[in-house]
């Protein structure tokens, strides 16, 4: 289950794997990847401290080499370097978490959009075949399954645009976007998630460009909206009106 984990939720770190391949590098590359993966899949909390023994004595490699790992996630801003402090699970800011979900709002929009025209059957084919692992996980309770699957659909859809640095910039974001989840315990049920891409894929059968940018925005927005950034007055009308009925 795990061996087809890794690639596509990967961020941007995808270069320098093929870059450095063999020695040093593709250790680097693995420690990167199964942190990034950790994270991805909520095993690992926003401010956990990553211990570079801990780490060397993991994978056994040099403390040089966990370093490299180190500054790569550090460069895909999931993991903050504090100087004599060593090294944590990055921890967003609410701030941050608005703004990542905005660009997402506006990448993956636009994206969807162009898609919608252009979509081949087999990618068709592909989306229907994701969606049915990602049923299949959700009616399992498999978490970390269903988690990773809900955050390929992104990917596989930016993929599908034919636009590397696009699909590099999607995967990134979503790397953090799970992140801020993680942080802030978003209660949007994996259940309402997989709902809505079935409805974004629908769309796209019917090459309905519209439909589909409003509804990838309106599930971004709904997965955002799930957040607790913004810890809201208590509704006290709501609260105090008397229940209908009675
Ligand atoms: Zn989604």
């Amino acid at each position: 289950m795990s061996s087809r984990a890794a690639p596509s939720t990967r961020p941007v770190s995808a270069g320098s794997a093929t870059r450095d391949a063999g020695g040093q590098g593709s250790s680097t590359a693995r420690i990167v990847t199964s942190i990034t993966m950790a994270i991805v899949e909520r095993r690992l909390a926003p401010g956990t401290k990553l211990v570079e023994q801990q780490i060397a004595d993991v994978f056994s490699v040099s403390r040089t080499v966990v370093r490299q790992a180190l500054n790569q996630l550090s460069r895909d801003r999931l993991v903050t370097l504090e100087p004599a402090r060593g090294a944590f699970v990055a921890t967003p800011s609410v701030e941050e978490a608005r703004q990542v979900f905005e660009v997402r709002r506006m990448v993956e929009g636009s994206l969807v959009r162009q898609l919608a025209s252009r979509i081949t059957d087999a990618q068709l084919a592909q989306l229907r075949a994701h969606l049915q692992e990602e049923r299949a996980a959700v009616a399992r309770s498999d978490v970390s399954g269903r988690t990773r699957l809900l955050a390929d659909f992104h990917v596989v859809l930016a993929r599908m645009q034919g636009n590397e640095v696009l699909a590099e910039l999607v995967a990134d974001l979503l790397s953090r976007s799970q992140l801020i989840a993680l942080m802030y315990q978003s209660s949007h049920s994996a259940e309402h998630s997989q709902a809505e891409h079935e409805e974004i894929v629908a769309a796209l059968e019917r090459h309905d460009a519209r439909s589909a940018a409003r509804l990838t925005e309106q599930h971004l927005a709904s997965v955002e909206l799930n957040l607790r950034l913004d810890p809201r007055a208590p509704d006290l009308a709501a609260i105090l009106k008397p229940q209908a009925g009675d």
